[in-house]
């Protein structure tokens, strides 16, 4: 059994479709007052009736925030390996139908990265891919990972997914943390956008982050990419598939991120509009329901919300970001952008902005056991 099989199909049989729309205001207020939420009390608390307490909701997610993770906001930024794939995703920049420069760090290259990333305070580092085992096969993340272990205490992957065995073979070089985005968890709009490659494959997908666990990965993050389907169903189903993780595999730091669609190459036009607000209610509805998940949230959001965002339930932020493949060192930017960052501040800004709100940037709380 699986996520797919024990928890989102039933759960989603049982409620039914007509339910986020029959909430009424006391639901919400009995959901909001509640210790420990259930998964019917979370879609309460997505429903558009909940927007009317959204004020409510905010100060009881902060209080769970700071009552959990105290007032401190994990750094980390992603570093772009590589940037060829074969897949065609309507709305991704590095989609295979897309006439752009690719590109493959070499393992000096990594080092040179490395090498600006930790300069300027990282301790976190997330690595990415395109989806082309050719160009990246697992053996190329083992290469990149012993090079960067060098200068991280943390390195996590977002690649494409792997086998169970290919996961245990990355924790053993040096992963501890994974992140994967279903990006669309209703099966016939996943179908539509993922016009062609392995990725259409919507369960090895779905199922990636359980192997991952298996496997014995420390952090898992998932997530859904806002802008594919309603919000409101996504967000359901990304807790609900965050809850089943943090519940079969207790020892895993499981989170969740939020991102929203943003501009890339290609032009795609995100088919439903996910509002700050929108955004805000995920984030608020997530909290109460998962008080002791991670919340990460990427500089695809802009500095103002980002800002607005800190005391609001999240945990990680990324900084510094750059969505092209070796775009941190000197050697400048070498490709185009996997899609257009929002909040372009540097580390120093960061710091400066968590601080004036009282909140402490941290950029290390995890250390590779065999580097002690
Ligand atoms: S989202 Fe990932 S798999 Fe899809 S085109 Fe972009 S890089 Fe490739």
């Amino acid at each position: 059994m699986s996520f797919y099989d024990e928890v989102y199909q039933p759960i989603r049989r049982e409620i039914g479709e007509d339910f986020m729309h029959s909430v009424t205001a006391a639901d919400v207020r009995r959901a909001i007052g509640k210790t420990w939420l259930n998964e019917r009390d979370y879609l309460v608390l997505l429903s558009p009736r909940a927007e009317d307490f959204l004020e409510e909701m905010a100060w009881k997610a902060h209080r769970l925030t700071v009552q959990h993770f105290g007032r401190v906001i994990q750094l980390y930024t992603p570093l772009y390996l590589a940037n060829y794939c074969v897949n065609k995703c309507a709305y991704c920049g590095f989609g295979a139908h897309n006439k752009i420069k690719r590109d493959r760090l070499t393992l000096a290259e990594v080092e040179d990265e490395a090498r600006a990333i930790a300069g300027m305070g990282f301790k976190h580092i997330l690595i990415l891919t395109g989806e082309s085992r050719h160009h990246s096969p697992v053996s190329y993340m083992r290469d990149c990972v012993q090079v960067l272990k060098k200068y991280f205490s943390s390195i996590s992957i977002e690649v494409y997914p792997l086998t169970e065995e290919e996961y245990r073979e990355l924790i053993f070089a040096g992963v501890d943390g994974l992140t994967i985005y279903q990006e669309v968890y209703d099966e016939a709009v996943y179908d539509r956008v993922h016009l062609a490659g392995p990725k259409k494959d919507y369960h090895f997908r779905l199922n990636a982050p359980e192997r991952a666990c298996r496997a014995g990965m420390r952090t898992v993050n998932v997530g859904a990419l806002l802008g594919l389907h309603d919000w409101r169903s996504e967000a359901f189903a990304t807790g609900l598939h965050a809850a089943y993780l943090q519940k079969k595999f207790p020892a895993v730091e499981v989170s969740l991120s939020p991102p929203r669609l943003r501009p890339e190459v290609g032009g795609f036009d995100p088919p439903v509009r996910v509002t700050d607000q929108n955004l805000v209610q995920y984030i608020l509805a997530f909290r109460l329901f998962m008080p002791r998940a991670g919340i990460t949230l990427s500089t695809r959001e802009p500095a103002r919300l980002r800002d607005h965002l800190v005391k609001l339930g999240v945990t990680r932020m990324s900084a510094a970001s750059c969505t092209s493949v070796g775009g941190h060192s000197e050697t400048g930017q070498k490709t185009e952008d996997q899609f257009a960052i929002a909040d372009g501040r540097g580390v120093g800004e960061i710091m400066a902005m968590l601080y004036e709100q009282g909140y402490q940037p941290v950029f290390k709380d995890w250390q590779l056991l065999e580097a002690n």
